[in-house]
């Protein structure tokens, strides 16, 4: 619930002005320089677009995925927690959620993973957050070099992935989960032309 600073009507975006203003500005707005409009939601639909791609990936090679991290299980409920009696420990356990729980059948284990999308291939552990608890949990981060697989704490250790680090922590590489390696290099080549695409639909 807000108010345009330019045309005061009303509007559901905490963005400061509203679209129309945004747009009759021609896409600018003083004080900032990228914009809530265009970038806050094409970064969520890259996200969510990665994890989807990688939860097919373990799907289409048997095993089996539930979708974990908060954001898909309790849409909205970050924004209640800070006003909540739970302690920072409480509350790291929730919203630090693995995104996918894949489990292997066959080796009757159960993988927890983050997925993770950037462009250059580059993640820092920091990124993970405060107080990142899950030690053995893999990251998974697509980008346009293809998909890497290191697991938090070793992240911990080498502190930033590059994606030119990728034939060492190629996903298709990766010993625990022994994938298909063709299978893995196909959705890397159809993951590279979705982001590449969505990449032309604004220069942000
Ligand atoms: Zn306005």
């Amino acid at each position: 619930m807000n108010t345009c600073d330019k045309c005061h009507c009303y509007t559901r975006s905490n963005s400061p002005i509203c679209y129309n203003c945004y747009i009759e500005g021609k896409r600018y707005i003083e004080g900032f320089t990228n914009y809530s409009f265009e970038k806050t939601p094409l970064k969520f639909i890259k996200g969510h677009i990665g994890e989807v791609i990688i939860q097919n990936l373990f799907t289409s090679l048997g095993f089996i995925v539930f979708r974990y991290g908060i954001e898909n299980n309790l849409t909205y409920i970050n924004e209640y927690l800070s006003g909540s009696d739970f302690s920072d420990t409480e509350l790291n356990i929730l919203t630090t959620r693995p995104d996918l729980l894949i489990l292997n059948k066959e080796k009757k284990c159960v993988y927890f993973t983050e997925i993770k999308y950037r462009w250059n291939g580059v993640f820092n552990y920091e990124e993970l957050g405060e107080n990142y608890k899950y030690k053995n949990t893999f990251i998974i981060i697509l980008s346009k070099y293809g998909f890497n697989c290191i697991k938090a704490s070793e992240l911990k250790e080498i502190g930033t992935i590059s994606g030119r680090d990728s034939k060492k922590y190629s996903l298709s590489e990766n010993k625990e989960f022994n994938l298909d390696i063709g299978f893995v290099k196909l959705l890397e080549e159809q993951s590279f032309k979705i982001y590449e695409s969505i990449n032309t639909i604004t220069l942000i």
